[in-house]
């Protein structure tokens, strides 16, 4: 995984060997600020978005695979910058022979090494069949049926949610990188579902009390990164893929974007940036679609209150106030 770094010294501590250069920065970093830059990087996604809130207690949803292992590691270590947080493990045996139970074997690994407790639920358990059942009931049943990866999507995301609610979670936080959020935008629209766009994002809205809000602090490392974190932290992680793993088209478009970004530096970024005011713009429309009236003044709102009541507070107590830009 490393690289030819071509310069005898890292770009941020100008004293150690680099090992990795990062082509959409131009860094040639050494092995320790590398490491440091990715736990960085995490930091200030986190706060960018306002993920996390002082005493949360987290739930890190860990496959075993090397995105989500990681994730814990670096969630395990941010995690102590906040004293009154808290964080638990969760995974989903979905009821993959001889694939998940190996990788829920290395994510309690994972766990006890970090000293993190770690709940698992089971597909089993909670809908009374393994996905190889559904798979082998569907298949002998007839009319139009699904992929297995559909199955299993939607039967895990609320499997998560329960686990995440049972361990009284107050943010659920997945492993989801840049390359995976960059293939769902484009999926999203090869697929003629715009809209889903303004749902995937790095922190979810407060929806329902009983859906626990999601965060993504990964959604802005792209995935070669977080492999090679996980190697030079020499953390054990699942390497063979899903035997069920079939989605052609997200393929393709990991191809595709793979492709973009080694001609293009930088591309997944603007797509990144881009898929960012979609979302806003689908917000607002969204926004304008469901107007309320001004709980002062009556007249039509997306807010509680409307902009110019609450200009209106501000000019009435100017010292209280920060502008609105
Ligand atoms: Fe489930 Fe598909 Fe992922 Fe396998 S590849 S774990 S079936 S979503
Ligand atoms: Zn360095
Ligand atoms: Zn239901």
């Amino acid at each position: 995984m490393a690289v030819n770094t071509g310069s005898q010294q890292c770009s941020i501590c100008k004293r150690r060997k680099p090992f990795f250069y990062r082509p959409y920065s131009g860094e040639r970093l050494c092995r320790t600020c590398f490491v440091k830059s990715i736990e960085q990087k995490v930091k200030s996604t986190i706060s960018k978005y306002k993920m996390l809130d002082f005493d949360d207690r987290i739930a890190v949803a860990v496959s075993g695979g090397k995105d989500s292992v990681s994730l814990l590691h670096v969630m395990a270590k941010i995690e102590k910058d906040y004293p009154k947080a808290s964080l638990v493990a969760v995974s989903i045996d979905e009821g993959i022979k001889g694939y998940r139970d190996e990788a829920l074997k290395i994510a309690s690994e994972n766990c006890r090494r970090l000293g993190v407790e770690h709940h698992v639920i089971s597909f089993k358990e909670l809908y009374g069949y393994t996905l190889d059942e559904i798979v082998q009931k569907m298949q002998g049943a007839g009319g139009k049926k699904l992929t297995s990866c559909a199955y299993c999507g939607v039967l895990r995301r609320k499997a998560l949610n329960v686990i995440a609610r049972k361990v009284d979670a107050d943010k659920l936080a997945t492993a989801h990188t840049l390359d995976d959020e960059m293939q769902t935008i484009l999926l999203n629209m090869l697929h003629g579902d715009v809209l889903r766009i303004a749902r995937e994002k790095p922190l979810t809205d407060e929806v329902h009390p009983n859906l626990v809000r999601r965060i993504k602090p990964f959604c802005e490392i792209p995935e070669r990164e977080t492999a090679l974190f996980a190697y030079v932290k020499k953390i054990k992680f699942q390497s063979i893929p899903c035997p069920y793993a079939s989605e052609a088209m997200r393929s393709d478009i990991r191809l595709f974007l793979n492709r973009m970004e080694a001609k293009h530096v930088g591309v997944k970024f603007t797509l990144f940036n881009s898929a960012e005011k979609i979302r806003l713009a689908i917000e607002g429309l969204m926004a304008a679609k469901n107007l309320r009236e001004c709980s002062r003044c009556g007249e039509p709102t997306p807010q509680k209150v409307c902009k110019a009541c609450e200009l209106l507070e501000q000019i009435k107590n100017p010292g209280s106030c920060t502008p609105i830009l």
